[in-house]
């Protein structure tokens, strides 16, 4: 488990478990959500639909063997029935505001009962953004809960009537994979689904969709060309790891990012102009559009590189790049290449002819 995340869910349960400390855990526990939370928002504004319903752990153990699209209802069904129709005794968030007619699922149910293929075919169905408004609709209803929550209440047992009403609300399937769930829940007190599906479960299927996402941006750069519009090389990115490249779809890149389209202004400027990168721009030096903008930390040194790919082509900047990694230790280019787009192009050259 992520140790920061897993330290803090330590912390929180710590924090929950005297009446002295609760609503200090209580309000960390909300925090938490809401920072997990963004790891959803970044997910559904920068992957492309079909990402949702791809499985490139499909045939493994563990969650990251589902989809994306499953993920997401699979935590937040779970917390809507724990919260609505266990603990508060009320609506479930599904039902109301046309979500259900709006996401497009077949099943009400948790999905714990779908396996394999019906899972990529399940997650096909579904209205993405439909999807994420509900998440964000029972994250909150849940936090209200939780506001609203006193510390002897963290105590309650669910009754046998409490039992009847979850299997009859039919929201937790009868198949084998996923009934236990009832016994499971209704075995716990409020404290017990506070930790579970409200906390510790967010965690496991945030962390599993990061490796799904990660795994489909190292398939969708595959064989595409390492090297950025803008003049870094995706090889040597200190975000590689998440980042599909800019040439694809999966582009999720941090600076495109910023951007309502999720459209970098030097990829666009490029496609406009025919070009293959910024590095066929006359403009080049002079350019400050996009990621040149003026006091954006990184732009003189991607300008270096751009220059450099100008000067001598690509095959010759990744080869200067795998020099420069070998001899200094960094991430961000900028940390050595500096703020001067001509010093930093020196010392690219010098690196590569092995003067520098
Ligand atoms: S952030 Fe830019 S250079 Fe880095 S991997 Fe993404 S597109 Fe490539
Ligand atoms: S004008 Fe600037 S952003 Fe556009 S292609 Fe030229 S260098 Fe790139």
């Amino acid at each position: 488990m992520n140790k920061e995340w897993s330290e803090k869910n330590t912390e929180i349960q710590k924090l929950l478990g005297k009446e002295s400390t609760y609503k200090d855990g209580i309000d960390l526990l909300i925090n938490f959500r809401n920072e997990l939370f963004e790891q959803i928002t970044f997910i559904v504004n920068g992957f492309p639909r079909e990402a949702f319903s791809r499985m490139p752990f499909a045939g493994t153990d563990g969650y990251h063997s589902m989809t994306l699209a499953y993920s997401i209802w699979h935590i937040f069904r779970i917390e809507d029935i724990a919260a609505h129709t266990l603990i508060n005794n009320d609506e479930q968030i599904l039902f109301t505001n046309d979500f259900l007619k709006n996401i497009g699922s077949p099943i009400i149910t948790t999905g714990n009962e779908l396996q394999g293929e019906d899972i990529a075919e399940f997650s096909e169905k579904l209205d993405i953004n439909s999807l994420y408004e509900y998440a964000k609709a029972v994250m909150l209803s849940t936090n209200d809960i939780l506001t609203k929550l006193e510390y002897p209440q963290l105590k309650r047992r669910f009754s046998d009537s409490d039992k009847d009403r979850l299997i009859s609300s039919e929201c937790v399937s009868t198949d084998e994979n996923a009934e236990w769930l009832i016994d499971y829940w209704c075995g716990k007190d409020v404290r017990g689904l506070i930790k579970m599906p409200f906390c510790r479960h967010w965690i496991m299927h945030i962390e599993a969709m990061q490796r799904i996402k990660n795994k489909l941006c190292k398939i969708a750069r595959k064989g595409v060309d390492p090297v950025a519009y803008c003049g870094f090389s995706c090889n040597h990115c200190f975000l590689g790891e998440w980042c599909g490249s800019c040439r694809t779809e999966y582009n999720t890149c941090s600076f495109a990012t910023c951007f309502p389209d999720k459209k970098c202004p030097n990829v666009t400027c490029c496609k406009e102009k025919g070009f293959d990168g910024c590095y066929e721009c006359a403009e080049i030096e002079s350019c400050h559009k996009g990621f040149y903008i003026e006091g954006n930390d990184g732009a003189n040194a991607a300008k270096a590189q751009a220059v450099f790919i100008k000067k001598y082509g690509k095959k010759a900047f990744l080869k200067a790049h795998d020099k420069l990694h070998e001899k200094y230790d960094f991430s961000k280019t900028q940390e050595i290449l500096g703020q001067d787009m001509y010093e930093g192009l020196k010392l690219f050259e010098d690196t590569y002819s092995d003067n520098g």
